[in-house]
C-alpha cells in the first residue's frame, strides 16, 4: 500500500475524568515529558512521513489554534457541538479537508513510533491497529474473523473471536471514509452521539476492514488520574526507550510508470539512496563518481576515446552544456527537428545567441537524408556541428544515427546526439558511429533517479573547445571536464544520493546486459502494440520508424472518450500514462522503459480495455 501523508486527530472531547491533571485545557495538552502529548504525537507522525495533519478541536480549542502557528502543516477543524456529539461527528466535520487515505488517531494517546510504521507498511488499505491485552480497565475489544474485523465493543461477552484491543490508531482509505460519512449522515438524523468505532462496527459486516496486530506495543490512552500515574511510572518511559532504538522501515508500493521518464526504478535502486551521510569531497565519493563516469562511457562503447561529464541537472542541462560549450561563435549548428526535443535545441541556441540552421520536419515524420545533405552543402562553410535527437520521445520515432553520422564525417562536421531516451535502452556504439557528443540523463532507460544529466564526449573534440570563450559558467563542458581530470570529483555539489542510485542502476544494467535490456524493452513493445492493435487503436508514427520504447497513439474520436478520465481510471489501478504534445494529430503516449515487465504491459492492456468497455468507447 502507498505511504500515507495525511493524519486526522480527534481532539474535541472534554476529558471530564482528568480534572486535577489537566484543568482548563484539552486532554492533548497533558504533559508527561517536556512537550504536551499532542505535540509528541505530531512529531511522531512527521517522522513517519505524514505531511498534513488535521486536528478536530472543540473543548478549549484556542490551544489547538495556537499549534498552527508553530506547525504550518497542521490545520484545525472545529466541532462546536463537541459537548453533545460523539467522535464520528468530529470525524465527519473534517470531510472537506480529507483528500486521500489517512491515519486516524485520538488526541489522548501516547504510543511508540513503531506503531505508526506498522500501519504505514500495512498490506491493507483499511486497517485498525490492534494490540495484545493491556488490562487498562477501559478497553475496546476487537472481534475478528480471519484477517478482518467483525465487531468493536467494550463488552467482551459480545466478542466471539478476540483479536485484541483497539488502540485508537487506524488506517482509513478515502473510500472507507466516504462510506463512514454516508452512514453517519443517516445516523445523525436520530442522534449525534455516534462514535467512529460504532460506525466501523456498523460497516464491517458488508465491507472488508482488516487489522494489524502488535503483540506488546507500548501505548496507553489517558482517561483518568490512574492512567496518568501509570503512564508516568511505566508506559511513557518505555515508549521513550523504544523510540530511541527504532529505525525507520519503509515499504514502497510499486507503481507502473508508462510516461516517457522518469522511468520506474527497482526497489534496490530506490533503497540505494539511503546511505550514511558523506561529504562528496571525500576520496571515497570521488571514486564513486569516477566509476560512474567510466561505466557510462562503457555503456555506449566509448573505450578510452571518450569521457563522461556529469551535471546536477535534468537531461536538458546536458544538452544545454553541449550546445553552449562546443559551437564556436562564428559558426553554426545544423539542427534536425522532428519533435519537441529537436525544437528544444533550437530554443537553447536562441537563448544563447548561437547561430543555428534548422531542418524542420512534421512531428512524427522521418528524416529525409537527401534534404539533410542539400542543406549541408548549401551551408558547408557555416556549419561546424550537426545536432539531432536519436529517439524523439515526443512521438516515439527513431532517427537513423548512421545516415547522419556518414554525412557529418563526409563534410567534416561534428555530431551532437540527444540520446536522453535511448541511452541504455537501444545499443549505441559512439566510436563506430563517430558521435562526438552524446547526451542522456539518469532517469530514463538507465533506470536510475532523476537528477543527473551527462554528456559522453570524444576527448579529442572536447579538448579542442579549450580555446573557445565560455558562454556560461555552471554548464561549461570543458571546465567541468578539467575539474574532473585534475581533482577526480565534481566541480559543484553533486546530488549525492542520486549518484548512489545511479551506481546501483548501472550495475543492474550490466547484470541484465546490453542485449537483455534491449530485448526486454522490445518484447514489452511487441506485447503493447499487438494489444493496442487488437483493441483497435492506431499509431501516430508508421511502425517501421518506431523506436520501440514509446508509442504515440491517436486519440479515439468517440465522444465518450476523455483523456483525463482515462488517465485517472488507470492511475487508480497503478498505471501512469502520458498525454501527447504538438504532433500532427491528437495523441497520447505509452512508454515501455524502466523497471517494468511485459506482465505489467499485459495488465495495463486489460485495464485499458476495461476502461473502453466501461465507457462504451468504439474504436474504428
Ligand atoms: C526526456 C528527454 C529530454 C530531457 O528532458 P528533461 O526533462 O530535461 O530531463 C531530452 N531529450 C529527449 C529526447 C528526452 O526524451
Amino acid at each position: 500500500m502507498k505511504n500515507i501523508r495525511q493524519a486526522v486527530i480527534l481532539a474535541a472531547g472534554i476529558g471530564s475524568r482528568l480534572k486535577g491533571v489537566v484543568d482548563n485545557k484539552p486532554k492533548g495538552f497533558l504533559k508527561l515529558g517536556e512537550k504536551p502529548i499532542i505535540e509528541e504525537s505530531i512529531a511522531k507522525l512527521v517522522r513517519s512521513g505524514v505531511t498534513d495533519i488535521v486536528i478536530v478541536s472543540g473543548y478549549y480549542h484556542d490551544y489547538y489554534d495556537e499549534l498552527t502557528k508553530k506547525y504550518p502543516f497542521v490545520t484545525i477543524v472545529k466541532n462546536p457541538d463537541f459537548a453533545v456529539t460523539g467522535s464520528m461527528y468530529s470525524f465527519y466535520m473534517a470531510r472537506e479537508r480529507i483528500r486521500g487515505d489517512i491515519l486516524l488517531l485520538e488526541s489522548d494517546l501516547i504510543y511508540e513510533y513503531d506503531m505508526l510504521q506498522v500501519l504505514q507498511n500495512s498490506v491493507y488499505s483499511d486497517s485498525i491497529l490492534v494490540s495484545g491485552r493491556t488490562g487498562s480497565g477501559d478497553e475496546v475489544y476487537v472481534g475478528v474473523d480471519g484477517d478482518r474485523i467483525v465487531c468493536l465493543s467494550k463488552d467482551i461477552q459480545k466478542i466471539k473471536r478476540l483479536g485484541g484491543e483497539l488502540v485508537g490508531i487506524s488506517r482509513i482509505s478515502l473510500d472507507l471514509y466516504r462510506e463512514m460519512v454516508g452512514l453517519a449522515k443517516d445516523m445523525f438524523d436520530t442522534s449525534h452521539l455516534y462514535d467512529y468505532e460504532d460506525c466501523l462496527t456498523d460497516l464491517c459486516g458488508h465491507r472488508i476492514i482488516n487489522y494489524d496486530f502488535a503483540e506488546k506495543p507500548a501505548w496507553m490512552e489517558i482517561d483518568d488520574e490512574n492512567h496518568y500515574k501509570k503512564a508516568l511510572d511505566t508506559v511513557y518511559p518505555l515508549i521513550q526507550e523504544r523510540d530511541k532504538a527504532i529505525s525507520i522501515k519503509k515499504n514502497v508500493e510499486r507503481t507502473v510508470l508508462l510516461n516517457p521518464g522518469p522511468a520506474a526504478t527497482s526497489d534496490s535502486v530506490k533503497y540505494a539512496m539511503v546511505v550514511e551521510d558523506i561529504c562528496p569531497r571525500e576520496k571515497e565519493f570521488g571514486e564513486l563518481v569516477q566509476g560512474i563516469r567510466r561505466d557510462l562511457v562503457r555503456i555506449v562503447h566509448g573505450r578510452e576515446l571518450y569521457e563522461a561529464v556529469l551535471f546536477a541537472s535534468s537531461g536538458t542541462g546536458g544538452i544545454e552544456a553541449c550546445l553552449t560549450s562546443v559551437v564556436p561563435d562564428e559558426r553554426a549548428v545544423f539542427i534536425i527537428i522532428n519533435g519537441a526535443y529537436g525544437e528544444r535545441m533550437q530554443q537553447i541556441c536562441d537563448g544563447f545567441g548561437i547561430m543555428h540552421i534548422d531542418y524542420v520536419i512534421d512531428w512524427g515524420e522521418p528524416i529525409d537524408f537527401k534534404k539533410v545533405e542539400t542543406i549541408i552543402i548549401e551551408n558547408k562553410d557555416a556549419i561546424s556541428h550537426i545536432a539531432m535527437v536519436h529517439h524523439e520521445t515526443t512521438v516515439g520515432i527513431l532517427n537513423d544515427l548512421s545516415s547522419v553520422s556518414d554525412l557529418a564525417s563526409k563534410y567534416g562536421m561534428e555530431l551532437i546526439v540527444d540520446a536522453v531516451s535511448s541511452f541504455a535502452g537501444i545499443p549505441i556504439d559512439v566510436t563506430k558511429l563517430g558521435i562526438h557528443y552524446l547526451v542522456s540523463s539518469s532517469n530514463k532507460c538507465i533506470q536510475g533517479m532523476a537528477g543527473v544529466g551527462f554528456a559522453i564526449c570524444n576527448i579529442e573534440s572536447l579538448e579542442k573547445t579549450a580555446s573557445l570563450k565560455p558562454r556560461n559558467f555552471y554548464f561549461n563542458l570543458y571546465q567541468n571536464y578539467m575539474f574532473f581530470s585534475k581533482k577526480r570529483e565534481m566541480q559543484f555539489t553533486p546530488p549525492v544520493q542520486i549518484l548512489y542510485a545511479l551506481r546501483q542502476a548501472i550495475n543492474e544494467y550490466f547484470i541484465e546486459t546490453e542485449e537483455g535490456r534491449a530485448d526486454r524493452y522490445a518484447h514489452m513493445y511487441k506485447v503493447l502494440t499487438a494489444g493496442l492493435k487488437r483493441l483497435g487503436f492506431k499509431f501516430l508514427v508508421e511502425e517501421k520508424f518506431h523506436a520501440k520504447i514509446l508509442t504515440a497513439i491517436i486519440e479515439p474520436r468517440d465522444p465518450n472518450y476523455d483523456f483525463t478520465e482515462m488517465h485517472d481510471f488507470l492511475i487508480q489501478r497503478g498505471f501512469t500514462i502520458y498525454p501527447g504534445k504538438g504532433a500532427k494529430e491528437d495523441s497520447f503516449r505509452i512508454a515501455n522503459m524502466g523497471a517494468i515487465s511485459y506482465d505489467d504491459i499485459e495488465e495495463f492492456l486489460e485495464n485499458l480495455e476495461a476502461y473502453l468497455t466501461l465507457k462504451n468507447i468504439k474504436l474504428s
